[in-house]
């Protein structure tokens, strides 16, 4: 069952623009309360459907925040929405355990609101590991994450974290103490940056008040940032959390991007390379065959001059999702460039990659691509084969190159496959 957003606000016109700007920009249903009273029929008719809380902090019935006890008490997020924010409100939200406050007064500032309802929904699967031989300190932080629904594993120990993020590399922050028993935090730190680069896993050191030097010690340890035990704000932890673990995730994207075709979803030339020489490494090691296959798309320009550029980005589309589904996740399925696609496939028999070629080179014949406005079109490709293993894997790609040229003289919508020396 889809969970629902609490809204709370006693503004007719503003609780109406509200509810429909959230139930557009996210999955979620909106039940919308005009008063304290109305928001604990909600709640106890509801319980335990609610994702979040979003919480105007000023009711006719509620004017120290009584509002947000009520729904922080059962255990669900609550954004504080308010007009006012000033000290009091401030400290009175924070004591309360809320996720953030967001102040009403600036335009659309609704938005903010749910791109913090999304930041929720994400952190479920972001993980952070909390490494303090404190339960009292260590509970303190897990109290803190939870509001904003990390999944949270806790290690007692440096020793204990290692051996935790060994069985969950999916960990993408450590929050770590730094006077323990046995390793400290600088040594934890200095050995979790032997298998995980910054840039794939972030480090928050924390350091009692009155060490200073700390700081300095973990950030020359290899951690991202650091926080002072007894002085920081919930406020600031949360900024820093959120910082260090998007840091990341942007660095992701890049990377990402950066090996990936942007119009069809294929990777690029340089993965085909990078990737391939571990593949083709990895073949000889094992003495697995290996195929490489130049795929190129006949009279495409046609296509842009019949159709029109976008009819033809359709047509690569269509091209680079066929090819996908016919390989296995070991294998390379890149887009070279323009219309033409390369393919490394892994311990495939020479007689076996053929076929498959050759159904592909049919599917695609065969298959009318349709367009919005109901034009079909139908386009066929020629391909070449090289399944003889060399050294090197550029050679290998010329020669398959070759024979693609070779099907394109000989008469297009065809497949040529060298093996042994003999084509085919
Ligand atoms: P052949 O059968 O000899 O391969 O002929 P062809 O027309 O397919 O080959 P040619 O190399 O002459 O033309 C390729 C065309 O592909 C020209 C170029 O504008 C088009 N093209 C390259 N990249 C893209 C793209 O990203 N989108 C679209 N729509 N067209 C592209
Ligand atoms: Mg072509
Ligand atoms: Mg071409």
């Amino acid at each position: 069952m889809v969970k629902k957003i609490l809204l709370v606000e006693d503004s007719k016109t503003s609780g109406f623009i509200y509810k429909q700007k959230i139930e557009v920009d996210t999955e979620y249903k909106v039940d919308w309360a005009l008063t304290l009273a109305e928001a604990k029929e909600f709640l106890d008719k509801n319980q335990g459907n609610y994702f979040a809380g979003v919480l105007d902090f000023n009711l006719p019935d509620s004017m120290k925040g009584e509002i947000i006890d009520e729904v922080v008490n059962r255990d669900i997020p609550s954004i504080v929405f308010t007009g006012l924010v000033d000290e009091e409100v401030r400290n009175i939200s924070w004591s309360k355990r809320v996720v953030d406050y967001i102040p009403k007064g600036k335009k659309n500032s609704i938005n903010d609101v749910i791109s913090l309802i999304k930041r929720l929904e994400k952190n479920k699967e972001r993980v952070v590991l909390v490494v303090d031989d404190s339960k009292l300190s260590r509970t303190l932080l897990v109290t803190l994450l939870k509001v904003h629904q990390y999944t949270i594993l806790e290690a007692e120990s440096g020793h204990d974290a290692l051996e935790i993020l060994q069985k969950y590399p999916e960990v993408k922050l450590i929050i770590t103490d730094a006077i323990m028993e046995g390793m400290d935090g600088f040594e934890l730190t200095e050995k979790v940056r032997d298998d995980f680069s910054k840039e794939e896993l972030a480090i928050i050191g924390i350091s009692s008040q009155g060490k200073n030097v700390f700081a300095a010690k973990f950030i020359k340890a290899g951690a991202n940032d650091f926080l002072i035990k007894q002085t920081f704000l919930t406020e600031e932890f949360y900024c820093r959390v959120h910082q260090s673990i998007e840091a990341l995730e942007n660095i992701q994207k890049i990377k990402e991007a950066a090996v990936k075709d942007f119009l069809t979803g294929l990777h690029n030339r340089r993965y085909f390379f990078d990737a391939g020489k571990k593949i083709h490494a990895h073949s000889r090691r094992e003495k697995h065959s290996l195929c490489c296959c130049m795929i190129d798309i006949d009279y495409f320009k046609k296509v842009n001059d019949n159709y029109g550029h976008e009819v033809g980005d359709i047509v690569l589309k269509h091209i680079a999702t066929t090819l996908q589904m016919n390989f296995r996740e070991t294998d390379i399925v890149a887009r070279f460039g323009g219309e033409e696609f390369c393919i490394l496939a892994v311990n495939i028999e020479e007689n076996d990659a053929l076929r498959l070629f050759e159904n592909i080179r049919k599917n695609i014949e065969e298959t009318e691509i349709e367009l919005h406005d109901g034009t079909k079109v139908q386009v066929t490709i020629s391909a070449g084969i090289f399944s003889k293993y060399m050294d090197d894997l550029n050679e290998m790609v010329k020669e398959s190159d070759q024979m693609l040229y070779k099907a394109k003289e000989t008469g297009r919508n065809k497949i040529v496959m060298k093996r042994d020396s003999v084509e085919k």
